[in-house]
């Protein structure tokens, strides 16, 4: 598996996502007062000159299968850390949050094909994205995370090989699972709600899927696990056109967004410290 031992394997044991969210905010709180102050000033400058798909809005495509960054309520609202956070940022800039909830994948090109001025939906930084779109700072730490039916012979990821594995289209999960172990290995559904009830009705052998959404699909689906070691370590951030004018005053409102603590007491708001 020469593959997957370049990828940083981590024993996800004792690493809750909310402390790792909090890792991953921990750098930017060293900005002080006045540049939280002044970067306020260029965000509200800056939403005086922005453009958006749509006047006066900030268009967020999103997947909303993938709690908690997102995740649809009974009652039809989408809610979530990404929700949240884009109210935030929209707030910022004077601008009226507008969510478009589509296929993971879809929510990709959308912003892409300039339907929507930014994808939020837990997605990971990578290279080949950042070929075809741009991306802001990083918001949250994401880890790819090992879902097998309890007694599984799979016990670590090396165990994958050989096995039929359920993954949702368009994500690293995909793409790892199908560089490490061959496009056949691997299935591709529309969303993890439908890669976990294929896992439960044993059309897979396991799930890889983000470790946030794993906990809870785990949680609402007895006689499932996570395994303790993880996929992979990953960056989540706002994606965006390439060349997007909105990148300076995302990343300004972002960064305000850590400094004062919002998007840590947000990420408490969705993740229970265990
Ligand atoms: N973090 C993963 C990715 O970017 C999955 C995101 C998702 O399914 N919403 O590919």
């Amino acid at each position: 598996m020469k593959k997957i031992n370049r990828r940083s394997f981590l024993a996800a044991a004792g690493l809750t996502a909310a402390a790792l969210a909090l890792t991953a905010c921990g750098g930017s709180a060293s900005s002080t007062a006045s540049s939280t102050a002044s970067s306020a000033a260029v965000s509200t400058s800056a939403a005086a000159e922005l453009t958006t798909v749509e006047a006066g809005k900030l268009t967020m495509a999103t997947n909303a299968t993938f709690p908690p960054y997102e995740m649809t309520t009974d009652s039809g609202e989408i809610e979530g850390i990404d929700v949240d956070t884009a109210k935030a940022i929209a707030e910022k800039l004077g601008l009226e949050l507008q969510i478009d909830d589509m296929d993971f994948d879809a929510a990709l090109l959308s912003v892409q094909q300039g339907k929507a001025d930014i994808v939020m939906a837990g997605v990971t930084v990578t290279d080949e994205r950042k070929a075809v779109m741009d991306f802001s700072d990083s918001y949250a730490t994401g880890i790819q995370s090992i879902i097998v039916p309890e007694g599984s012979d799979i016990t670590s990821p090396d165990d994958l090989a050989g096995k039929k594995i359920g993954t949702q289209r368009g994500t690293t999960g995909y793409i790892y699972c199908s560089d490490d172990f061959g496009d056949d290995a691997v299935v591709a559904y529309d969303d993890g709600l439908t890669a976990v009830q294929a896992l439960k009705n044993g059309q897979v052998d396991a799930v890889v899927i983000d470790n946030a959404p794993a906990k809870e699909y785990v949680a609402a689906n007895p006689g499932l696990v996570i395994l303790d070691t993880s996929y992979a370590e990953e960056d989540y951030a706002i994606g965006m056109a390439k060349g997007s004018a909105l990148e300076d005053a995302v990343n300004a409102a972002l960064e305000e967004l850590k400094a004062d603590g919002t998007l840590q007491s947000i990420v408490d708001k969705y993740i229970t410290a265990e």
